[in-house]
Parts: C-alpha cells; structure tokens; sequence
C-alpha cells in the first residue's frame, strides 16, 4: 500500500513516524513545500529567533524509516478518484494520502513586503536577522505569535510597541479578563501595548493607525492569525468547512475512505465539546498523527481530544488544556490558575507558571470527573476529583 503524506510540518511527520510504529511496510511519500529539513514550528518564535538555536530540525532519521521526503515541492491539485495528487514536480499516486498542509498566515490587506510574518524557518531568520538593539519594532497583533514575537524582540533590546485591533490582548483565544492581566506584563517588560487601535496602512518606516496615529518602525511584524492552508484542494470534492478547514469526520476521514486530515489544516467533530474544532496547536498534529495512521492502517479509532497549549511569553509560561466554551463557569485557584466547570465536571483549565495543575486539570478533564468547587478553588491543595 502507498501512503503520500502532503505537508512536511509536525502533523505530516508524525504521521509517517506513526505508521511505521504502527507496522506500516508499504511505500511512504512525505511531501513538502518548504525546501528544508522538516522542523518544529514552536522554537522559531523562542528559541530561533532569540539566536539560541540556529534551528529547530526534527531528530528523525528519515532514510532509516524508509519515509521518502519530496521537499521543495508542492501539491497542485488533488484528483481522488484517480487516487492522483498533482505537484510542481510531478505527479504522485496513492493508495491512502494524508493531508498535513498546516496553515498560512494572515497578512494585513495591502501589507508591504518588507513587513515580516512569522510562520516558516525563514521568516525566522530573516526577522531574527532584523532585531539590534535600539530597532523600532510595532508588532501588529496581541495574540500567542504577537506576544511571543514581542518578548524576544525587547529580549534582544529593540524598542517595541504592539498594536492590537482588540480592547485587550489574546481576544481571540482566552475571555477578556485573562487577556487584560497580560497587560501588566507587557508593561512590565518595557513593551507599549496599544489596544483597540487598528492598523490602517504600513509605510517603509511607520505604521499609521485608523485613528491619525503614526508609530516610527524599523520593523513591522504582522501576528494576526492563521488560515487553513487548502487552496489547492479547490475542485477536488474534498469538504472544506466554513473556515476553509478539511472538514474531517471522527476517524480523520476527508470525505473519502482512503483521504484522511491531521493539523492545523483540518477540522474534526468532537463529542467530549459537542461541536466541530480547528485546533491550530502542536499537541493537535501530534495526537492526531497518531489517530489518523491507526485509521490509515484499517483501525476504527475516534479523535477526540482534550487540547493542549503552551505559550511562553514575557517570562511566563502559559499552558490551556481543554475548550473554554461560553456557558462553563470560571472558577479562580490562586492567582495563576482558573479552571472552567460546567454541570460540577472541569471542561478547561488555565495556568500561568503552575504546570503541575495544568498537568491534573487535564487528566480530570479526560476523565470526566467531578470536582468540589470549594476544594478546587484552594491553591495550595491538590486538583483532584471530588
Ligand atoms: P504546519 O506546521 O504548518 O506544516 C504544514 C507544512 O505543509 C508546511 O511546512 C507547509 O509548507 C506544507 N505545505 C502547505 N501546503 C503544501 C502543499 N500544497 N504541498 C506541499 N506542502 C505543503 N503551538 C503550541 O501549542 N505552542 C506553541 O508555543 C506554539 N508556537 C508556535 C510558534 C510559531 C512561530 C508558529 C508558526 C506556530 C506555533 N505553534 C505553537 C503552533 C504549531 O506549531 C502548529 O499547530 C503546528 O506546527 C501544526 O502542524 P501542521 O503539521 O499541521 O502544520
């Protein structure tokens, strides 16, 4: 049986990874866009870009795997019922595919070239190669890559300012009040952060707000999200939600028995939240991989994860398991973790520099257990189930 794999990024690789684990014997293609060695995405807005990691390479000995790598090459256009994937260099037959294509940042409408994104080893370096100490930098965007972006621009000594369309940082991800207490720490670093201020053109040397302001910048980076990267699916039939996402059933089936989607790419029911999620994080393509390579192999397993993320930023490192859905009560444990409960059961945890609650928080919420809000809101005892 051949398997292609198109995306190189973290989910693609180990989903190759998985299925030879997993006893797959067969032919296995990965395909990638990028020309380099597949690498791990996180480092790049930490360790890379701060200059303490020249990259972020996965240790894996391809060869010895028997995983064929295409890099420098991209997927064009899929025919599913010839089992084709058209790409730039040629065209590649499967027996089973997995797409891993990831997603692709947003830019600001009319963005210049000169303006970075920060998605790909390249973007990277090229920023990193930007930030001296002393370089005005605006950083467009208080979400998890705005704020990450920020805290090793000011490491290196650049002067920086974060513009955010948002009244507080983290909008789009965490309840307002979270967002709002990271405003002391970008404070705290020496970093303004403008809030409620939208960008309205960025020019060779300043960005200029809706408002008449003019900030002086050196270096613009724009952090304003990411998009499913599925354009060249257009026409395949594959199902694609209303965000772009591969729409992907339970099993991590694209719409086909032999199609299957992993990553930030896709989109899946779950049960545990009662909807469809597009979770654009690592634990996502790591789990997933796993999933979708059992499936590609003839298991019948169901995703349905409890997500998992970490961000380190000004100092601190913030770690979110679970869905925080409208309608589940927050509940404050100290100063540096809020669990969300619904019904008495935990759906989602928060926790700034406190892993081991993370850690316990995540294990209740796959179980299902129920707590005893009293006990849970005490610090300095352990999260357990009641
Ligand atoms: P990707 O990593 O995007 O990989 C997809 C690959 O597919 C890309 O290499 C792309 O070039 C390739 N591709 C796309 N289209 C085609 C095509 N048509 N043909 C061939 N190849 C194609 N998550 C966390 O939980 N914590 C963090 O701290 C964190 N930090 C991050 C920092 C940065 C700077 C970034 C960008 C992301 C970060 N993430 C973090 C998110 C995490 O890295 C992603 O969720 C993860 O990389 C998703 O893996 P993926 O394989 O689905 O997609």
């Amino acid at each position: 049986m051949a398997v292609v794999i198109v995306g190189a990024g973290m989910a693609g690789v180990q989903t190759a990874v998985a299925l030879r684990q997993q006893g797959h014997t067969g032919s296995l293609t990965l395909l990638g866009a990028e020309p380099h060695p597949p690498y791990d995405r996180p480092p790049l807005s930490k360790d890379v870009l701060l200059g303490r990691a020249e990259h972020s390479r996965f240790e894996i000995d391809f060869d010895e795997l028997g995983i064929e790598l295409a890099l420098g090459r991209r997927a064009v256009s899929l025919d599913p019922d010839a089992r084709t994937v058209k790409t730039d260099g040629g065209d590649l037959a499967y027996d089973r595919l997995v797409l891993a294509t990831g997603a692709a940042p947003v830019a600001l409408p009319g963005q210049p070239d000169s303006a970075f994104l920060l998605r790909t080893q390249d973007d990277a370096l090229a920023l990193r190669a930007a930030l001296r100490p002393g370089t005005r930098v605006v950083v467009v965007g208080a979400g998890w890559i705005g704020a990450e972006a920020a805290t090793v621009a000011r490491q290196l000594g650049c002067e920086v300012t974060v513009v955010e369309a948002a009244a507080s940082p983290l909008a789009g991800a965490l309840p307002a009040e979270f967002g709002e207490r990271t405003r002391a720490w970008y404070a705290d670093a020496g970093v303004d952060l403008l809030t409620a201020s939208a960008v309205s053109e960025i020019t060779a040397h300043a960005v200029h707000l809706t408002d008449g302001r003019e900030l002086a910048a050196d270096v613009v980076v724009v952090g304003i999200g990411a998009r499913p990267d599925n354009g060249w699916l257009a026409g395949s039939g594959i199902p694609l939600d209303d965000r772009g996402a591969v729409a992907a059933d339970a099993r991590l089936r694209a719409g086909r028995p032999d199609v299957f989607a992993v990553g930030d790419c896709a989109s899946f029911p779950s049960a545990r939240y009662g909807r469809r999620l597009t979770v654009h994080h690592w634990d996502n393509a790591l789990q997933g991989a796993r999933v979708v390579a059992a499936n590609v192999l003839g298991g019948e397993v169901d995703y349905d994860p409890v997500p998992y993320f970490w961000s380190e930023q000004f100092g601190h490192m913030v770690q979110v398991a679970g869905v925080i859905d409208a309608g589940a009560e927050p509940l404050a444990r100290g100063g540096t973790t809020v669990l969300w409960l619904r019904e008495g059961r935990l759906q989602a945890v928060l926790t700034v520099d406190r892993p081991r609650d993370l850690t316990q928080g995540r294990k209740l919420i796959e179980s299902g257990a129920a707590l005893d809000p009293a006990k849970a809101a005490d610090p300095d005892t352990q999260l357990r189930a009641a």
